[in-house]
């Protein structure tokens, strides 16, 4: 099958993944549908600009940024070899998706080395968050702003957490969650930017989130997290994920880069608790961590 140069592009064009190209400057020189449907940045914006010029600013895990230094697709123009790595892409609204990239080196048929692509699949629970989506909604427990459970929601799973816990010990964690400072992001750029700001906050937690966890707004810029099939280890590994996401995510505001902290307070549930006491807990914690200097977890 011999196919031309038109039908080579749609294909490539209309894959599920991700995919661009970059030259050996790392200018992005190509960008397909699917890297669009992924990142929210459509081809007329990107093509053009380096890929480090807060287009994707990958950060690895640990909240490494990988445009300077240790970026695999740079690594693999440099060295030819392929690449696979986890890693969380900016998208266009502020918020952090974590992708599974495969990076590997560009040569015309004589060898040369033309540039990098960059092949990424979308690893968030985003199908499982529409589901999500449309059955809050049908329950009017969906918090208009955020899309997040609302109050009312989380206090009802907080009632069916209780019950599992009496009759089959099933423990769970909580994470409750303020926004560093964030009157003064509103008192500096209005309320609409707070917004959109509180807006890709909470959508870091869905994509980032276990199928299983669930995240809410309590009131204001306050959420709570219920997480389940966890220890105080993976509580702590999970709120600080979560810490380290939103400390990297920005919205791009008349050319200004605008990010916020979060602090946390976790605590496991104990035998003894009520909702009122356990949320109590939390939230001292998170006050603890507001005096000790913010974007910091505090667990007890
Ligand atoms: P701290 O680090 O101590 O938490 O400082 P803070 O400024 O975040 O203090 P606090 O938590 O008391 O402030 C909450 C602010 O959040 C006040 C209010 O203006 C803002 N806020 C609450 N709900 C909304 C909302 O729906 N949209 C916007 N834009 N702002 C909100
Ligand atoms: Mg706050
Ligand atoms: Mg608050």
């Amino acid at each position: 099958m011999q196919f031309d140069h038109e039908t080579y592009a749609r294909i490539l064009d209309n894959l599920h993944d991700g995919l661009y190209f970059v030259d050996t400057d790392r200018i992005i020189t190509y960008w397909n549908k699917g890297a669009q449907r992924i990142t929210g940045f459509s081809a007329a914006e990107v093509v053009g600009r380096s890929c480090a010029d807060n287009v994707l600013s990958h950060v690895d895990g640990e909240g490494n940024s990988l445009c300077f230094g240790c970026c695999p697709l740079a690594a693999s123009i440099g060295d030819g070899r392929e690449r696979e790595a986890e890693v969380y892409l900016h998208h266009k609204d502020g918020h952090r998706v974590p992708v599974l990239v495969r990076v590997s080196t560009l040569r015309d048929a004589a060898g040369n080395v033309l540039g990098g692509l960059e092949l990424f699949t979308d690893m968030s629970t985003i199908l499982v968050n529409s589901a999500r989506v449309q059955e809050l909604e049908k329950l009017a427990m969906l918090d208009t702003l955020t899309l997040l459970a609302n109050r009312n929601y989380l206090e009802r799973e907080f009632r069916s957490r209780f019950e599992k816990l009496k009759r089959y010990q099933e423990s769970f964690g909580v994470l409750f969650i303020d926004i560093d400072h964030f009157k003064k992001v509103n008192d500096v750029y209005g309320h609409d930017v707070g917004d959109k700001i509180l807006q890709f906050v909470a959508t870091t937690f869905t994509t980032n989130s276990r199928p299983f966890d669930l995240y809410g707004r309590w009131g204001g810029e306050e959420f709570i997290g219920l997480i389940r099939n966890t220890g105080t280890e993976d509580l702590v590994l999970l709120g600080n994920r979560m810490r380290m996401l939103i400390e990297h995510s920005y919205l791009l505001h008349e050319n200004q880069k605008l990010s916020v902290n979060i602090s946390l307070g976790a605590t496991m549930v104990i035998e003894t608790d009520t909702m009122e006491s356990l949320i109590k807990r939390a939230d001292i914690l998170l006050y603890e961590s507001k005096i000790k200097g913010r974007n910091r977890l505090t667990l007890g």
